[in-house]
Parts: structure tokens; sequence; C-alpha cells
């Protein structure tokens, strides 16, 4: 069932989605080698709680940390950790989320630790490319196969190819709800858009096979091939005047 929400429901996402960012920002800016997972980690942990919010991941299922970091051939729900430690080349996905007055945020950025490979970097320029176009999709009338497919064209036509196993999400009072977001899709298809949605689009691309497999621990996620995968993701409201990203520091 999709929740759809209020304008008050709306500020304090509002407000969930800038604590998110930031907390994502800082943890971006720590990205340095030598650097481990776990220390970027703990600056986004302090930061939510500093914010009067919570960490939204930690404990969730049961998640041991407060963000997801997914380095290199690691697609998704990457455990930080003070064994891994970042080398100049790595790229390096961290999630983000925060629970602020009941509401939660929830984004995602892919970033350079210094210099990266060219295929590194175009691999990260599309994937966050493709995450507008698929915000630029997030409109009343359309339907959610409307974004699948603006993201899934847009990453094919590049030779790359998007993740099936895990999808984008409705968020709310809880951190997912309906509807389920792919990254693939027909146009014209799926849950129509409504005013008062609000939505996480989130697409995962990967350089060569789209197939991933989850590693003993329950959670880390990795490209089937060993190839190297991006994450970009904000959270938008679906408002008349057109897409709102929540998940932004800008008015
Ligand atoms: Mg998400």
């Amino acid at each position: 069932m999709v929740i759809l929400k209020t304008s008050r429901e709306l500020a304090i996402m509002r407000e969930a989605g800038r604590i998110s960012q930031r907390a994502l920002r800082l943890g971006g800016e720590a990205v340095e080698p030598g650097v481990s997972t776990w220390e970027i980690d703990k600056i986004i942990r302090e930061y939510i709680e500093k914010s009067g919010a919570k960490p939204n991941f930690l404990g969730y299922g049961d998640f041991p940390a407060s963000a997801c970091i997914s380095v290199n051939n690691t697609v998704i729900h990457g455990i930080p950790s003070k064994k891994q430690i970042l080398k100049k080349g790595d790229i390096v996905s961290i999630d983000t989320g925060a629970l602020f007055n009941g509401f939660n945020g929830d984004n995602a950025w892919t970033f350079a630790c210094g210099e990266v490979s060219e295929e590194a970097q175009r691999l990260m320029d599309t994937t966050r490319e493709a995450l507008f176009k698929g915000i630029e999709q997030a409109r009343v009338g359309n339907r959610i196969g409307d974004i699948g497919h603006a993201v899934q064209e847009y990453v094919e036509a590049r030779g790359y190819s998007v993740v099936r196993d895990f999808v984008g999400h409705g968020v709310g009072a809880k951190l997912h709800e309906d509807p389920s977001v792919p990254n693939y899709g027909t146009p014209g298809r799926g849950v129509r858009l409504l005013p008062g949605m609000v939505i996480a689009i989130e697409p995962m691309v990967n350089v060569g096979d789209f197939r991933v497999k989850v590693l003993s621990d329950g959670w880390t996620t990795q490209t089937i091939d060993g190839k190297l995968s991006a994450h970009f993701e904000h959270m938008i409201a679906i408002t008349t005047d057109g897409p709102v990203i929540l998940t932004s520091l800008d008015d």
C-alpha cells in the first residue's frame, strides 16, 4: 500500500533528507587512501546523532553500522570495517540514512578515492546521470515504469548494466515502503505517481554482468563477475510542481 504524505510530513522528511545528505557529504570528504571504512562510518554516525536524529540503518535487520560502505565490486550493503583500508583508485559507495521526528531520509553517492581509472570515472558519471534521468520522470501522472525505463535506457546505451535483484522504494515512517522502484521497466507501466508520494530512486550500475551475489555475512552484495559497480540515490517527493529532491542541501 502506497502511503501519501501530508505537507507537514513532507517538511519533516525534508529535514531527515538534509541530515542524511550532510552525513553523506561528510562521509565522502573522509574518503582518502589509508582511511578505514569503519572510520568513515563513525564520522557519519556522530554527525547524525549530533543532529538529533538516529542512524536508521543501524540495527535494521541486524545491520551493524550506520552507513553501508561498498568498495569497487561491492554493489551495496558493504559493512564498514577497521580491516578495510581504502586505497588510491578505489570507488567507494556510501549509503546513509537518518530517522528524524519519526520519518526517514535515505541517500547514496559513489566517491573516488584519489585518482581513479577512466573506466571507474565513466561508470560513476553514468550512474549519477542515470539517477537524474530517473528523477526527471518522477512526475504526477507518470508511472513507476517510466522511471525505471529512463534509467535502464541511459545505462545500457553506455554499455553498462542495471542490477535487478535490488531496487529503489517508497520511504516514509518506514525506511522501505511501497512501491518498489526498479531501475528497469516499461514506459506507462506500474504504479501511477501521485502528489505526496515519496520514493528513493537508486540506480545500481555494473560495468559487466547485472547479476550480483550476497556474501555469507548476509549483507555484502557484490557483482558476480568481480567488476566495478556504482550506486547513487536521492529521495524524491512527487508534487504538482514536479519532482522535489528531499535529500538536497539546496532549497
Ligand atoms: Mg534506499
